[in-house]
């Protein structure tokens, strides 16, 4: 069996079946025994219908008067039937699952498990999940959940995998070293186990699969990297002194050895593949000046990249407000820009030096003269092709140094290990002065009595602040919405949009200028809107969490996050980072429901400002496969693998220095190299 042909190679996959499939991102057969389960019910040992008490149950019995019907007010539809066994019978009831009415055969016995609980004034079960007796006996009452995809349901899936049944013991193995059999056996588990046991073994070899592939790509592509060859940057120390000697500030520590690490790096002949890691506010952008000013002095070019055109903007403006003076000649280039064929121009006759850009950077018709240095601000939110394309833009087989940044930091366990092959630096210390943001929880209802107070007295201007040369000016609050407009008929719906949210602010604040930011709205308005922040025009900016990277005002002192609970830890920490970046104190304040408890992440995140150790914290509380925040949209991905799963990750690591030593010949292991590639892609800088 070859994994990689297509699913159509297998029994009962027709070109219909085979069309829904691909829709669902399942293309070869690997694809299809790699759609691993996401959870598991346990159908063993079930009670019979009248001996049910109110909780979770687990019955067996036949279904029949299923019938659908819409519910208007709340936009739901309702799926009813009724189960019975030989002792009694039960309503069951399922909400916007009309594919049950297709489920189930009428003459055939199901399991069902789901709360039994009083609605109405009548017990019924909500919500049960099914699985057909003859299949789930054959496996020791344990039945595989696999996600919903559009037209793939569960149910459907777990057919499918069923009619291959017998092909499993076809897979070959896949990894040099590991016990003949083992892939195999791990799947077959993992689909079809007889019991618990059996799926934690099979997922552990399945997770050391996956970290051994991440890692093999992560090390041959610091091989090759050091095949490449790139510009050689000679460092100009009296010039880059007196730079630092122009800054309304002193350099941290971290900031200089950050720079020193990547002064060294570009007086290479290889290029560099370095990610600076600073938490938020730690002053990343400084390093990136410095870094493109290396190179401009010496008379080559410089590309930063940015994920918005609000940060684009940002950027321009604070570089060029620095190096324009050791002329640096800088450019903006986002969709917004006006005159864009003119500065392409200049750009490929070298008048320019450092360009600032978006997306638009990419286009096929941005050429360079000399780029010899590409600095890539959050690197996690580009795709790998977007990256890439970048890079292609070096002239005459030279390789640009790479200097990716990124706020989200890599735990430290994490660095240890699947990360050893990566340069890194790190910021590790805030610019001196800075002061704790003081967050805290606070319930909706307390927010007449606490929050719209400290709201009024934050924006106030300070009558004789002049004369203690403090700001004259009221500092500034964001205040963040989930939504942009309000949706209606939406099921428990109780988030505030953006729309609201302003509206209902300008009435409990008419004095104050409140305006609101979102994504959808045009480049040029968000523009005009970040700029009147920035200038401290506007007091009140109710936004989504478009301003949740990067962007810098530091007059604003409060951030008010509207439904906190709905954010995952990672980010609440880059949105809390948009203020604090001055000297002034300030406070972040978390809205919650008035009648759940705070979660762990929320109290974690009211107790601590630390980046790096809340990474850590959100590294424990996630399950596997999941890591810190955002960085899982970029490269770091594991479907299986745990990042916190040091001792597995040290197995492979291992484990991959024995292959690479023994120096067999890579192309023999033909399907783990086409896997290998796709992860090389993902986690390549160059
Ligand atoms: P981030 O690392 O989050 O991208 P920025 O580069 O935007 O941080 O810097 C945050 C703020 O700190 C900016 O206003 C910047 O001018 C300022 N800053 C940077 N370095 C220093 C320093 N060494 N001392 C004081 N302020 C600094
Ligand atoms: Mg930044």
């Amino acid at each position: 069996m070859n994994l990689l042909d297509s699913v159509e190679e297998l029994n009962g996959v027709g070109p219909k079946t085979a069309e829904t499939l691909k829709k669902a991102g399942i293309r070869t057969i690997r694809d299809f025994f790699y759609n691993l389960p996401r959870d598991y019910e346990h159908y063993a040992s079930p009670t019979t219908i009248r001996e049910m008490r109110p909780g979770k149950v687990v019955i067996k019995g036949k279904i029949d008067s299923l019938s659908s019907r819409h519910a208007r007010r709340r936009n739901l539809s309702i799926t009813e039937g009724i189960v019975r066994d030989s002792s009694g019978a039960v309503k069951v009831v399922w909400f916007n699952q009309s594919y049950r009415l297709r489920q189930f055969a009428p003459d055939k016995e199901y399991y069902f498990t789901g709360v039994y609980e009083l609605k109405n004034g009548r017990y019924q079960i909500t919500s049960p999940s099914a699985a057909l007796v003859s299949d789930v006996d054959m496996d020791g009452g344990i039945s595989p959940i696999y996600i919903a995809h559009g037209k793939l349901k569960s149910h459907g899936f777990r057919r499918l995998i069923n009619n291959s049944r017998d092909r499993f013991n076809e897979i070959p193995d896949l990894l040099p070293g590991a016990r003949e059999g083992a892939r195999k056996e791990a799947l077959f588990k993992v689909h079809f186990p007889s019991s618990v046991v059996d799926i934690g073994g099979g997922r552990e070899y399945l997770a050391y699969e996956e970290l051994y592939e991440y890692i093999l790509a992560a090390k041959l592509n610091r091989k090759e990297n050091e095949k490449l060859k790139a510009e050689k940057i000679e460092f100009d120390l009296d010039k880059t002194r007196e730079f630092i000697g122009s800054l309304p500030f002193k350099l941290t520590n971290a900031q200089r050895l950050a720079a020193w690490e990547i002064f060294k790096d570009m007086n290479k002949e290889t290029p560099m593949n370095r990610l600076l890691q600073g938490d938020v506010g730690s002053g990343k952008t400084m390093v990136a000046a410095l870094a493109a000013l290396d190179v401009v002095l010496s008379g080559r070019q410089v590309a930063l990249l940015a994920p918005t055109a609000i940060l684009a903007l940002q950027h321009f403006y604070n570089l060029s407000s620095v190096l324009k003076k050791f002329g640096v000649r800088v450019a903006l280039l986002t969709g917004a820009t006006k005159k864009k064929s003119e500065i392409k121009k200049q750009i490929v006759n070298k008048e320019i030096d450092l360009v600032v850009g978006t997306h638009a950077l990419l286009t096929d018709d941005t050429e360079f003269n000399d780029l010899s240095l590409v600095i890539i601000d959050e690197q996690h939110r580009f795709g790998v092709e977007q990256r890439q394309k970048l890079m292609l833009k070096s002239p005459s087989g030279l390789a640009p140094h790479l200097l990716s940044m990124t706020a989200t930091p890599i735990p430290r366990s994490l660095q240890l290990t699947v990360f050893g092959d990566l340069d890194v630096s790190v910021l590790n210390e805030l610019p001196a002065g800075r002061q704790p943001i003081e967050t805290k929880i606070i319930p909706e209802i307390e927010m007449r009595s606490t929050l719209y107070p400290k709201m009024r007295e934050i924006t106030s201007s300070k009558p004789d602040a002049k004369k203690h040369g403090e700001k004259a000016l009221g500092q500034q609050i964001y205040w963040i919405c989930k939504a942009i407009e309000s949706a209606t008929g939406e099921v428990g719906s109780e988030i505030t949009s953006v729309k609201t949210r302003t509206r209902k602010l300008r009435e409990l604040f008419p004095d104050k200028c409140i305006e609101f930011l979102h994504g959808k709205m045009k480049p040029a308005e968000k523009d005009l809107i970040m700029e009147r922040f920035s200038s401290g025009e506007i007091d009140i900016l109710v936004s989504t969490t478009v301003v949740e990277v990067g962007v810098d005002v530091p007059n604003a002192s409060l951030i008010i996050i509207e439904n906190a609970e709905s954010y995952g830890l990672a980010q609440l920490h880059q949105l809390r980072g948009r203020v604090g970046r001055g000297s002034v104190k300030a406070y972040c304040y978390l809205i919650t429901d008035n009648d759940s408890r705070p979660s762990r992440r929320l109290l974690e995140l009211e107790k601590s400002n630390d980046g790096f150790y809340l990474a850590e914290v959100d590294l424990k509380l996630r399950g596997p496969g999941e890591i810190y925040g955002a960085l899982q949209h970029g490269a770091l991905d594991l479907r299986i693998a745990s990042f916190s799963d040091t001792k597995l990750i040290a197995k492979a690591r291992n484990d991959v220095d024995r292959f690479l030593q023994n120096g067999k010949n890579m192309l023999e292991y033909k399907e783990l190299m086409s896997i290998i590639s796709k992860y090389q892609q993902l986690t390549t800088l160059n």
